[in-house]
């Protein structure tokens, strides 16, 4: 900070002297000229523009929303899955009904009920939405959200990460402050790789990833004071730990979980063809896992007091081809839409023979990419595309992807699936 000089006043910020048109205002032993004091403000002004922005205006947006609401918000993104988006619409709304209410009429209800906190699970094939779901619902309610993967911790004095990190990473989505990921959502993926593995012998062969990470769940899942190292990593003693209080931050676990279908079909014994039930209602052999039971996921290997930790079950439809013909096109964000976006952006107007989409659909299915892999198909036909056709000044121009130029650049795709197929 530049010194006032003793004889003529100058700003103590920039050191401007005293002049006839610059106005220069008195403090403690310090000058301000007048455009020093107009940075500030625009500094001051930018800084709680930008704070605003960020602040979580959660409270007051979840307390207005139905669970018809939510589902209609996740409509806009995940396509299918009625039913578990029905499940989540409903845990979600009852979860922060819970959270809010405390604030109102103390954390027991007048009658003495308390309400539980729902965590949930969601079984479905990998790449069925399960992380899309959990993502949109965060992105909704403007909560602080992250994902962990339940196959890198271990539990604590293994090689691998803490249970704790899992709450770091939170805590950095919220930017550190404790309050909002209080009431954040956390999402494990690959929960069913934890699950005990039936032959394991305990005294040959710590079970590190299995049930010992299981163990370690229930203390957060369940809502608890835990001690979180802010950087992440594994503790030490000298390091500053935050505590975070779980009690409100909702988990939703999610898992592939195959072969539980066998499970459930020797649970209900099922026959080749079908079964019918006492109520005459149809299974379907090939979609058994809306059959789903807590007893059935103890058999897969999850420990009980975890299960009873995750009371929600919802599980996720494979996705049809019409599916994820629609999850090109119809979202919010579709992967279609966003090429649109992008070569508009470059003045071109880009569009598709209809055929092209089916063909993309197709090559997905064929090479079991499944939804992940529209958007690595969608590149391999773009890719030249995009290479080509933007210039520097140009007049707005139209394009369209024909059938036959995108089944030249799948080919190419589908060789290389083939040989790497070949090569494992
Ligand atoms: P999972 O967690 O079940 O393995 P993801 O949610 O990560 O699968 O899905 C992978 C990608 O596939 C998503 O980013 C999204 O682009 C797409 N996707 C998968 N399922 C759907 C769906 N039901 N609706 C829209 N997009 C989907």
């Amino acid at each position: 900070m530049a010194k006032a000089s003793a004889k003529i006043p100058a700003c103590s910020f920039c050191g401007m002297p005293q002049s006839d048109n610059q106005l220069l205002l008195a403090g403690h032993n310090a000058y301000i000229c007048e455009s020093c004091v107009q940075k500030a403000y625009e500094i001051v002004v930018t800084d709680k523009q930008h704070h605003n922005k960020q602040k979580p205006p959660y409270s007051e947006d979840i307390k207005a929303l139905t669970p018809k609401e939510i589902k209609k918000y996740l409509d806009e993104y995940v396509i299918g899955q009625d039913e578990a988006k029905k499940i989540l619409s409903v845990a979600v709304y009852n979860h922060y009904k819970r959270v809010f209410n405390k604030t109102k009429i103390s954390h027991k209800q007048e009658n003495n009920v308390e309400l539980e906190k729902s965590n949930i699970l969601l079984i479905g094939e990998t790449g069925t939405g399960k992380t899309l779901l959990a993502k949109t619902i965060a992105r909704l309610l403007n909560v602080p959200f992250c994902i962990a993967d339940a196959t890198a911790i271990t539990e604590a004095g293994y090689v691998g990460e803490d249970v704790e990190t899992i709450l770091t990473r939170l805590l950095q989505a919220a930017d550190y402050d404790v309050k909002a990921a209080e009431k954040g959502i956390v999402f494990i993926d690959e929960i069913d790789k934890i699950a005990r593995k039936s032959g394991d012998n305990p005294s040959i062969t710590k079970d590190v990833g299995g049930e010992g990470v299981q163990q370690a769940l229930l203390k957060i899942l369940e809502g608890a004071d835990v001690f979180v190292p802010p950087q992440g990593g594994r503790k030490h003693p000298e390091q500053q730990m935050i505590r975070i209080n779980t009690r409100n931050i909702l988990f939703i676990c999610g898992g592939a979980f195959v072969g539980l279908d066998k499970i459930i079909s020797s649970r209900i014994n099922i026959n080749v063809i079908g079964f019918k039930g006492k109520a005459s209602e149809e299974i379907d052999k090939n979609n058994l896992l809306p059959f789903v039971t807590s007893h059935d996921l103890k058999t897969y290997g999850l420990i009980p007091e975890l299960l009873g930790r995750l009371p929600v079950i919802a599980t996720l439809e494979s996705l049809s081809k019409d599916a994820l013909k629609r999850i090109l096109l119809e979202p919010k964000n579709a992967l279609i839409k966003q090429y649109i976006y992008l070569f508009a952006l470059d003045n071109i107007q880009l569009s598709f023979e209809e055929e092209v989409f089916d063909l993309m659909v197709d090559t997905a299915i064929e090479l079991k990419l499944g939804a992940r892999g529209l958007r690595s198909i969608c590149e391999t036909i773009m890719t030249d595309l995009m290479f080509e056709l933007p210039k520097k000044n140009e007049k707005p121009i139209e394009y369209t992807i024909t059938k036959e130029y995108a089944e030249k650049k799948l080919h190419k795709l589908k060789l290389k699936t083939q040989s790497i197929k070949k090569s494992i």
